[in-house]
């Protein structure tokens, strides 16, 4: 697994030229590549190593294999249909071949336009926590007159070999209840609900003045309306997470979108659910644990006693089995029918697992760099 931190830098000149002239060649391999119709790394190694080397003399040669890389990447995005118009940048993306991390010791090494430069940062209680994990690749940036380092650093994710049915739990996610759990837990919207209303009245009410005073009020109530639905999922994320469940099934939201109508999309949206999900696979993955995702279909409709499956088995918020009479609380009755089938999806995947894999182990990795936006916001708040 991977993570994202941010350490601060000493603005230092060195570093600064050398963002800006990985900058310029950037620009300049782009043109090459767009000229000559190629993405290809090798080829525009050829085009452009001899020329650039001449034409930057201290700009080492192993950054500029990693800018050649960068450009080659952004060439193949566009799948060189269009020129691309760069825009001047203010960051410089390094890996193994340019720089060197040492946590503990709070020392960095990388290449610049003065050679290998060696700088020191301090350490601060988020740093701390990741100081057993291996630096893998880095960008500088540079904004706001501060010069940054995100540090993208990785360690083995601890690895699930078996669970019973009791290990997973499931989540259903809805409007009357954030999440109802298959052990009976209820997470109900209520207060959300009340919190949410308030900032919908006053947001009319600032709206319907539309002064300059109430436009710039608008604008720190949307922020501080995020910032408390994202307060509500990281803790219910947090308590589940480190619950003693092993596997944590939730239905698709992709399909439960499709499934559940218009009016469910706009609520389903407001509340953040797929927000949810991410902070809740973010902090289980770090506890070795694994969230997974079942489909939606049926799991309403489905009694979770008997496994018959009819339509008019839910009333509502109420449940009951037209064959077993068997009666409970709908959303319920759907957490624990997901329960059910997030068991099934985990042992066929750990069936499929390829035979180089140690047994069982199901690799997030992927997934989890998409979620590196999201990751460096739940770090900021992990220690809550
Ligand atoms: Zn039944």
């Amino acid at each position: 697994m991977q993570r994202t931190i941010r350490i601060k830098l000493h603005t230092n000149n060195f570093l600064l030229q050398t963002i800006d002239i990985a900058n310029e060649i950037y620009r300049e391999i782009l043109k090459i590549g767009y000229s000559k119709k190629t993405y290809n790394k090798n080829e525009l190694h050829k085009l452009t190593y001899k020329k650039l080397r001449k034409k930057y003399p201290t700009f080492p040669s192993a950054l500029l294999q990693t800018v050649r890389d960068v450009a080659s990447e952004a060439l193949k995005a566009t799948k060189l249909k269009k020129g691309i118009k760069a825009k001047k940048r203010s960051f410089l993306r390094l890996d193994k071949r340019n720089l060197r991390v040492n946590l503990l010791h709070g020392s960095i090494s990388i290449s610049s336009i003065a050679g290998r430069l060696k700088l020191k940062f301090s350490k601060n209680p988020q740093i701390e926590k990741y100081l057993d994990w291996s630096p893998v690749a880095g960008t500088l940036c540079y904004r706001e007159n501060k010069l940054y380092l995100n540090l993208v650093v990785e360690k083995d994710a601890p690895t699930i070999q078996q669970i019973q049915e009791n290990d997973v739990l499931g989540i259903d996610r809805g409007i009357n209840n954030i999440v109802v759990c298959s052990n009976n837990q209820f997470f109900n919207s209520n207060h959300l609900k009340d919190v949410k209303g308030r900032y919908q009245h006053l947001r009319q009410v600032l709206q319907s003045k539309g002064t300059p005073s109430a436009r710039q009020k608008l604008k720190g109530l949307s922020g501080r309306e995020k910032r408390f639905v994202s307060d509500i999922n990281h803790r219910l994320s947090k308590a589940l997470a480190e619950s003693s469940y092993k596997v944590f099934a939730l239905e698709d939201l992709k399909k439960m979108k499709q499934n559940k109508g218009k009016t469910f999309n706009r609520k389903l949206g407001n509340w953040s659910f797929k927000q949810f999900e991410n902070f809740l696979r973010y902090k289980s993955v770090a506890l070795g644990k694994t969230v997974l995702c079942v489909n939606p279909k049926y799991t309403s409709q489905t009694c979770s006693n008997c496994g018959h499956c009819e339509k008019t088995n839910r009333l509502l918020s109420r449940f009951k089995c037209k064959k077993c009479k068997f009666e409970l609380n709908a959303d319920l009755n759907a957490a624990r029918n997901i329960a059910k089938l997030g068991k099934t999806e985990f042992d066929r995947l750990v069936v499929n697992q390829p035979e180089t894999r140690s047994e069982g182990f199901i690799d997030l990795t992927s997934h989890e760099l998409h979620l590196q936006g999201e990751q460096l916001q739940a770090d900021h708040f992990n220690g809550r």
